[in-house]
């Protein structure tokens, strides 16, 4: 499940748990979370700034020949705890 990041509407009525950012773990057809669990205060949800990559170019980040040229080896489970090296 994702996790959201709240933050108490009025700091100055907040309780220390959400006076600063908190995290909170629901679903992401669940609605969303409008009292603080602890205080009853308002919050509201803080928009993440963080972003999915999906410029082409990461695509083909895990493709063998972009792990050997950043020096990485990939091992191929064959069963029986037998690894093979592929890169
Ligand atoms: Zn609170």
């Amino acid at each position: 499940m994702p996790i959201y990041e709240y933050q108490a509407e009025d700091p100055a009525k907040s309780c220390p748990h959400c006076v600063g950012r908190f995290e909170y773990r629901h679903g992401m057809h669940d609605p969303p979370l409008t009292a603080c669990p602890e205080c009853g205060q308002p919050v509201g949800r803080v928009i993440s700034t963080c972003r999915v990559d999906t410029r082409p170019s990461s695509k083909n980040q895990l493709s063998d020949k972009n792990l050997k040229r950043l020096g990485f080896s990939k091992l191929v489970n064959e069963g029986d705890g037998k690894f093979r090296k592929t890169v």
